[in-house]
């Protein structure tokens, strides 16, 4: 058959935790916890289906969860929004960033994106018929360079996507960032995609900045989180967007045909926790930001360069004083003879920078973290 997706073959995250089982490495590719939910989750997950919530969720979301949500969002970023019609549960964020795009992008139109860049975002892009137009974040910090953006802007640009706490870097907005997306988009049909999945992991002390904090640019996003990330459950594949309401009904259009609801039980827990347990998300970043300055206590003595982390739970490091390869070699090297899985750059861009960076998740247990540093420390 023709190909839809020329470029795309199989994802770097199932590749690379692939090797790491035949390896038996130790894997800090893929991003995921190797530890568990919270119990009261769990029990909270249990309780919803032995209690019959088992048949389809509405299309939407379960009432309680959306003024959960809505309610979080006023708490944490000031904006008031109606769960009845800004709210719409995904199954995970994966399905949200597919809907938000396929209900507002066209054939013809042009989406920018900062590289590096997740890797779903081209795809769902071209299969809406639309064009992705990428634009390279600064290094080495990789901030956003506003003016490359401007210049970027055709009268056919449709979306722009934004992503902050940024994978695989770690970068986090300012304040200043989202003025300057604001002054880009002002005055034109753009719509913002902003990608919010670490939401609740940002370090030293720093505020994530949602574009839910900033009016103008609330009024034309679609924002778009994941439970799996903030719950420690990448694999119930819950998340949710939230958008105006007019943005909303077109995703919902979308949403209610892709999958039409998303798993029934784990939306009654996700409630539970967000209304009994708010202190989970409160001090994610705090849980991270230890897993973060341990792990890079132990790569100390390594001969890898550690990049700063301002958010996320993903360490980029620089492997130059190691092997003089790219980030692709050097990742099946790593895995084959090192032990450990990592994560290469180059499939999160559309033209790679020469840099010898790789990803190493930090979303681990200590005795992984342990184990893979006393690798990593032995190169
Ligand atoms: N966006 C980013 C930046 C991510 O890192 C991930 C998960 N790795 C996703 C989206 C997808 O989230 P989910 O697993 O909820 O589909
Ligand atoms: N988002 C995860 C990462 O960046 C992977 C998710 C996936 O495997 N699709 O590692």
């Amino acid at each position: 058959i023709q190909t839809k997706l020329p470029k795309v073959g199989t994802t770097i995250f199932s590749v690379m935790s692939q090797l790491a089982l035949e390896h038996k490495a130790v894997n800090l590719g893929q991003g995921f916890p190797d530890f568990d939910p919270p119990q009261a989750l769990r029990d909270a997950l249990s309780r919803a289906m032995n209690e019959g919530r088992n048949q389809y969720a509405p299309m939407t979301g379960i009432p309680p969860l959306r003024e959960q949500i809505a309610l979080k969002t006023e708490r944490l970023y000031g904006r008031r929004i109606s769960a009845d019609t800004e709210v719409t549960v995904t199954s995970g964020a994966t399905e949200a960033i597919f809907a938000a795009i396929a209900c507002s992008v066209g054939a013809g139109d042009e989406v920018i994106v900062l590289d590096p860049c997740y890797d779903c975002y081209e795809p769902a892009i071209e299969l809406a018929g639309g064009r992705a137009v990428h634009v390279p974040l600064r290094l080495p910090d990789f901030a956003v360079d506003w003016q490359r953006v401007r210049d970027a802007v055709t009268p056919k640009t449709r979306m722009i996507m934004v992503n902050t706490p940024h994978n695989p870097s770690g970068a986090i907005f300012t304040r200043a960032d989202l003025d300057a997306l604001a002054e880009i988009v002002r005055a034109s049909g753009i719509l913002v995609l902003s990608d919010e999945v670490y939401e609740h992991i940002v370090y030293d002390g720093a505020a994530h900045q949602s574009v839910l904090r900033h009016a103008e640019l609330a009024e034309r996003s679609f924002v778009i989180s994941s439970f799996g990330k903030t719950y420690h459950c990448t694999g119930w594949k819950v998340g949710y967007c939230v958008a105006p309401k007019p943005l909303s009904a077109e995703f919902r259009k979308v949403h209610q045909y892709l999958t039409f609801c998303t798993f029934n039980p784990a939306q009654w827990a996700f409630a539970e926790m967000i209304e009994q347990a708010p202190q989970h998300y409160l001090e994610l970043a705090a849980f991270y930001q230890a897993k973060r300055d341990r792990f890079r206590g132990l790569l100390a003595p390594s001969r890898l360069k550690l990049l700063d982390v301002p958010g996320g739970y993903f360490q980029l490091v620089d492997y130059t004083a190691i092997r003089d390869t790219d980030d692709i070699n050097f990742c099946e090297w790593l895995v084959r003879e090192g032990g450990v899985a990592a994560i290469p750059l180059t499939p999160f861009y559309e033209t790679a920078p020469q840099s010898r960076l790789v990803r190493l998740c930090f979303a681990k247990n200590d005795a992984t973290l342990e184990a893979a540093a006393e690798r990593l420390c032995a190169l």
